[in-house]
């Protein structure tokens, strides 16, 4: 099936309230013009410099998203346009991204990603870190980033009891921190879910899910 066809059978699968991310790492820009042309404009890269390329390269009302994990040396290269950092996890992060949006006098909106897999490779903080980051003084002073939500990755497994219950610590995890209401801090999203595991995701509460192999095919 066509990529075009592909989106609108996911996108037909998924409730108005969930927003569908297009993981389009890897794939040429032929690939995305194709989902862009159907409707898509939310793209979600895991590689920095990767990304920067494709956004010279696409339409600009497009809203590109990180969704890898992120070294504090390379922020610079995309501040000045993403719309959403889904893998935060630590302080030292969030004050890098802090300081080169600045820059750019922007407010960058970023997703505290939360360890929930059981796997050691898979990165994230606790709740309690979370909590302990978003109750912090230091946090207060950070404005121009803004915490909208909450990221988890399950564990790479058939087991589908495990993976649901991995997503019920994230949306748990979300709703224990959703007391905090702050000028920098108003979490709306939980984003849980990729090609496998998007329909469990969203019975377990996601509200963004992160799909790439199910629109555009294998990776190699
Ligand atoms: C690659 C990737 C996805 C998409 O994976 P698919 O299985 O191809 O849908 C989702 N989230 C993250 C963080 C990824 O790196």
């Amino acid at each position: 099936m066509s990529i075009t066809q592909n989106l609108n059978n996911i996108k037909s699968s998924i409730a108005n309230h969930v927003t569908l991310v297009a993981v389009s790492k890897t794939k040429p820009i032929s690939d995305l013009m194709e989902a862009y042309n159907a409707g898509q404009r939310i793209f979600g890269e895991n590689k920095i410099q990767e990304m920067a390329e494709k956004f010279e390269a696409m339409p600009k009302d497009i809203s590109w998203h990180m969704i890898g994990h992120v070294q504090r040396n390379k922020v610079k290269y995309m501040a000045s346009f993403v719309s959403l950092i889904h893998g935060v996890d630590n302080f030292k992060l969030l004050k890098e991204i802090n300081k080169q949006a600045l820059k750019h006098n922007r407010v960058i909106d970023c997703l505290l990603q939360i360890k929930i897999a059981s796997e050691d490779s898979k990165f994230g903080m606790t709740e309690v870190d979370a909590l302990e980051i978003l109750q912090s003084e230091a946090f207060s002073d950070l404005k121009n980033i803004k915490i909208t939500g909450v990221m988890g990755m399950a564990t790479f497994t058939d087991n589908k009891n495990q993976i649901k219950q991995e997503f019920t610590v994230l949306k748990n995890t979300f709703d224990n921190l959703n007391s905090i209401q702050t000028s920098n801090c108003d979490l709306k999203i939980i984003s849980m879910g990729m090609s496998g595991d998007y329909k469990l995701a969203i019975d377990c509460g996601s509200t963004m899910v992160r799909v790439g192999s199910s629109i555009f095919g294998l990776r190699s």
